[in-house]
């Protein structure tokens, strides 16, 4: 696994998931997945961390002190897209 480094949307000692930096943890999770296709060349999901189909409220509660990650294949996956698109042009 990989950690896009920084803390999200931290709420004091207990990490509690709520206010405004709530939604923008979030929607920089979504930017991040969405844009993560885009250079896979895939719609394909993985079964954890921020490549997941649907994220459960554990993985709300735990974007709000520690990123959801990509696993290894994601970032080989990024790596794959990223050498077609090169070959390409
Ligand atoms: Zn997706």
């Amino acid at each position: 696994m990989r950690v896009v480094s920084g803390e999200c949307a931290p709420n004091g000692a207990d990490h509690q998931w709520k206010g405004p930096g709530a939604v923008s943890c979030v929607l920089g999770h979504v930017i991040v997945h969405e844009v993560t296709h885009i250079l896979q060349g895939l719609m394909r999901h993985s079964e954890s961390g921020i490549r997941k189909a649907q994220w459960t409220g554990v993985d709300y509660q735990e974007m709000t002190w520690k990123p959801l990650q990509f696993t290894d294949e994601d970032v080989m996956l990024i790596h794959s897209g990223l050498r077609v698109r090169v070959a390409r042009y």
